[in-house]
């Protein structure tokens, strides 16, 4: 039985009581992927502060969505829940409880931000789910040189998904209701900069979204640079068995067509369709899980 409080994360609104947008920025919707809560705690004492000033519109966070999953470093804890992400009528999981206190949030909101982490070594981008002005302009804007889009196609594409509406998240929900929004992977859980990548990403959103005026001496500057470039989604390989991948691939790997990328147990090689990218490629995935993404070099 799991205990009620854990159903309840807290929900911070800053209102500044002048008609505008409302920001949403959500951690720790996987509960190992610290650098969203940390960068929210440093926006938050920003705005206790001073140096963040709300200008018009709300502010408003959930600094970790998935309680019971972050207190026991999981990613989830019975559901993913950035995928079937609606309310239910009978919820039974846990996360299918947070989603009656998430989904009101992301029906108010008109932009998005959900901060993550990945499990392979690589840098942060930002993952664009509709590829239209105002969703490209506020993705371009957060400070995050890599762009991946096409995601949604890519999951509806993959014949394993039997359920079309696994590919709803948290971005995919809030769009139904008229947000512009996005999911910022801020580079590998572990990676000391993660939360300087997510806490400038939610500066930059703060003053392009208008709600705000922030210091500039707030914004981390001493994060790596990385190369800049926009890449499209060709599709995902599901782990539908045990096997294993033939190299320690990294996000955003250069890989030919026919580079064999894993083999199964049984002897089965999984090999890349087209010349691109790795996305996300996860070592450890478990069985019917997302191994790995793949994509190419395509401008916006
Ligand atoms: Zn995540």
């Amino acid at each position: 039985m799991i205990d009620e409080k854990y159903k309840n994360p807290e929900i911070l609104t800053f209102d500044s009581g002048v008609e505008g947008s409302t920001l949403t920025v959500l951690g720790a919707v996987h509960g190992d992927e610290p650098c969203g809560p940390r960068a929210i705690k440093r926006v938050l004492a920003a705005i206790e502060s001073g140096k963040i000033r709300l200008l018009k519109g709300k502010f408003v966070t959930i600094p970790v969505v998935n309680l019971l999953a972050e207190e026991k470093n999981v990613r989830f804890v019975e559901r993913n829940l950035n995928r079937f992400l609606y309310p239910k009528e009978n919820p039974k999981d846990y996360e299918d409880f947070l989603d009656l206190k998430i989904c009101p949030v992301l029906e108010e909101t008109d932009y998005l931000l959900d901060l993550h982490s990945y499990h392979s070594k690589g840098s942060a981008f930002v993952f664009l789910g509709v590829r239209d002005e105002a969703n490209i302009s506020y993705a371009r804007a957060l400070g995050v040189p890599r762009i991946i889009y096409g995601w949604a196609d890519a999951m509806k594409a993959n014949d394993d998904v039997a359920d079309k509406r696994e590919a709803m998240g948290t971005t995919e929900y809030s769009r139904e209701f008229g947000a512009i929004s996005v999911t910022l992977e801020c580079g590998h859980h572990h990676n000391p900069e993660a939360a300087d990548v997510g806490f400038n990403a939610i500066l930059n959103a703060m003053k392009y979204t208008g709600i705000a005026e922030v210091d500039e001496d707030l914004f981390v500057t001493s994060i790596p640079e990385s190369e800049s470039y926009d890449i499209k989604m060709g599709g995902m390989f599901l782990k539908t068995r045990a096997g294993k991948f033939l190299e320690d691939w990294t996000n955003m790997n250069p890989v030919s067509t026919g580079d064999v990328i894993a083999r199964y147990d049984d002897g089965e090689e999984v090999s890349m369709p087209e010349d691109g990218f790795l996305v996300l490629p996860h070592k450890e995935a478990p069985i019917m899980s997302n191994w790995f993404f793949w994509g190419v070099p395509e401008k916006l």
